[in-house]
């Protein structure tokens, strides 16, 4: 049995369904990040979950690899196709299956973008509030376990799925969780394939907790001399227990690029992004706790914005900060690192990362989701020059090594793919093996994503 074998089978079933034409290769062959160019040899877009199984057993029957996609935007290569196989495109299995609004949940089917399930819910008073900077799929989301500029308050993907439907290797279909709010019923099988980056199976549909939208909301941007006053403003507010909504930092290279980008005018310094919710008296003293910290720590213009189509636009500006970057050095791509540490090395880490990039040669603005420690350096380089690359690669080797010794981690939330994996062992020790037999035993043959986050024989 044959690689053609198994595309002829999937082509019966699917029809036009399965594509091998060279626009679809190309378009699921590339990354977000700066990795080459990696043809998978065909791409299916399967509309039910019956059809993800039957595609999972044609493959395993020809041991063809099977790599799950939602909307492309992961950072580490993770759902390119570096051992051939078939990419399996959610974007036809993007329905909302059940709101339920009295348990504040959703049930919903993983190619849903996380605007398109909001835009969705608006008028319900309730919202998913996980918020990755791209439109990504919740199921790339759940696979990755991503989080964003809300998870200082609501934590990442791993504290919002309540279950999952999965397909695993073998094409069997299991439930895993439920609707109650909590469970001690056996291993947690939600949390371990939440985060598994499709190693373990595909996932086919998704209950989620929603939040109910706060009375009202207040979001401000603040400016600071340094790095380390803006540092040491999230520092304290963290420690105080202030329930920040969102606190995100951006250096005073971010603040330009976005200037340029979404025509703001941010002076360029570092600067703090926050965000509070509850009632407005909640509101009012949150914001007069957060502007004594603020004070102390030289922060200028606490610039309050409630009304919505203002902070509308602060976050569409944060959103935007990657593309306002890469669109600084046109023509360039991006080595994104993603360490996250202890909020008592905060700045430590910031400062370490900032003097080394300062001294590499190249730029690297910085910012982040610093309420939870973590933050990003968008290494910018020229694609057609290996030295460029090669320094990004050691600054970003640095900052990994950096992260895992102040007891942080060397990805807070973009993941593994295979950007990540020389980095496992040392973050894991015996842990990743462990991993690797988790994987042997529900993936005997290996074809699920096969390379990415573990590195298992066959
Ligand atoms: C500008 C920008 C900003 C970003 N900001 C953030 C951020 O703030 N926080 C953050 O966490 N990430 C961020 N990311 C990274 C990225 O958006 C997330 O990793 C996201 O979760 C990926 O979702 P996706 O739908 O694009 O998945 P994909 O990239 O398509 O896939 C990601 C992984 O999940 C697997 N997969 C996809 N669907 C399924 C499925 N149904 N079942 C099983 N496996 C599946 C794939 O095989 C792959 O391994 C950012 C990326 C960009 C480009």
């Amino acid at each position: 049995m044959t690689k053609s074998d198994a595309l002829h089978e999937l082509s019966t079933l699917l029809g036009q369904r399965l594509s091998t034409s060279k626009f679809e290769l190309e378009a699921h062959g590339r990354s977000e990040s700066y990795f080459p160019l990696t043809l998978p040899d065909g791409v299916a877009f399967p509309t039910s979950t019956e059809e993800v199984s039957e595609i999972v057993r044609i493959c395993a029957r020809h041991g063809l690899p099977v790599i799950g996609w939602g909307a492309g935007t992961s950072l580490e290569g993770h759902a390119l196709a570096h051992q051939g196989g078939v990419v399996v495109d959610f974007r036809n299995m993007a329905a909302i299956l059940d709101v339920h609004a009295e348990d504040m949940t959703v049930t919903v089917q993983p190619g849903i973008t996380r605007e398109a399930l909001n835009e969705e819910l608006r008028a319900t008073g309730l919202f998913f509030p996980v918020d990755p900077g791209a439109n990504a799929t919740l199921g790339g989301m759940a696979s990755t376990r991503a989080s964003g500029t809300t998870a200082v308050r609501y934590g990442t993907m791993r504290d919002n799925v309540m279950a999952l439907e999965v397909v695993l290797a073998d094409g069997r279909v299991i439930r895993t969780g439920s609707h109650a709010r909590k469970s001690a019923a056996g291993f947690d099988l939600t949390a371990l394939m939440i985060g598994a980056e499709g190693t373990l199976g595909l996932i086919t549909e998704l209950t989620l907790k929603l939040q109910g939208q706060p009375e009202s909301v207040g979001a401000a941007v603040c400016a600071f001399d340094s790095i380390s006053d803006a540092v040491e403003t999230v520092i304290e507010t963290i420690q105080f227990g202030l329930p920040m909504a969102r606190i995100e930092f951006i250096d005073a290279d971010t603040a330009a690029a976005v200037n340029a980008y979404s025509g703001s005018k941010l002076p360029e310094c570092p600067h703090l992004l926050v965000e509070f919710h509850g009632s407005e008296t909640a509101l009012a003293e949150q914001a007069e706790v957060f502007g004594g910290i603020l004070a102390e720590h030289g922060g200028k213009g606490f610039d309050w914005a409630t009304a919505p189509e203002d902070r509308k636009a602060l976050w569409h500006a944060r959103h935007h900060a990657y593309w306002a970057i890469l669109n600084s050095r046109p023509g360039c791509r991006a080595v994104v690192t993603d360490m996250c540490v202890p909020i008592s090395r905060l700045a430590q880490a910031v400062e370490a990362t900032r003097a080394d990039i300062a001294a590499s040669g190249i730029k690297g603005p910085i910012l982040g989701h610093v309420g939870d420690g973590n933050f990003h350096a968008i290494l910018m380089i020229d694609d057609d020059n290996p030295a460029e690359l090669q320094i990004a690669k050691d600054l970003a080797d640095r900052m990994a090594r950096r992260a895992l010794s102040y007891g942080g981690t060397v990805t807070g939330e973009h993941g593994v793919g295979y950007g990540k994996l020389d980095y496992m062992a040392l973050e894991h020790g015996g842990g990743w093996d462990v991993m690797a037999s988790i994987k042997q035993a529900l993936d005997p043959q290996n074809i699920m994503n096969p390379g990415k986050v573990v590195r298992v024989a066959g």
